[in-house]
């Protein structure tokens, strides 16, 4: 699935494989997770049968991988803010 923003400034999604918008630390945070959960049935992989959800929403959800980018970058932010005695604005 690939994005672009629209002219109203919204994004609109279209079918394709999704694409990554985070940095490779996280794509290899979020690969090595999903290999430790993964439970694809033994030869399914690539086929779409046998696909476990994790790798199913890799292969297939763009709102899923940007949601995930998104919430661990605002994980981040707060911890670095409470570890500095901030509140959020
Ligand atoms: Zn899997």
């Amino acid at each position: 699935m690939t994005m672009r923003v629209a002219e109203e400034g919204g994004v609109v999604y279209h079918p394709g494989p999704p694409s990554w918008h985070g940095t490779q630390q996280e794509s290899d945070d979020l690969l090595r997770i999903a290999a430790s959960n993964c439970t694809c049935q033994e030869g399914a992989w690539p086929g779409a049968t046998g696909v476990c959800d994790i790798h199913r929403m890799l292969r297939e959800d763009q709102r899923a991988l940007d949601g995930l980018v998104f919430a661990r970058r605002i994980a981040e932010r707060l911890s670095r803010e409470e570890q500095l005695g901030q509140t959020v604005a």
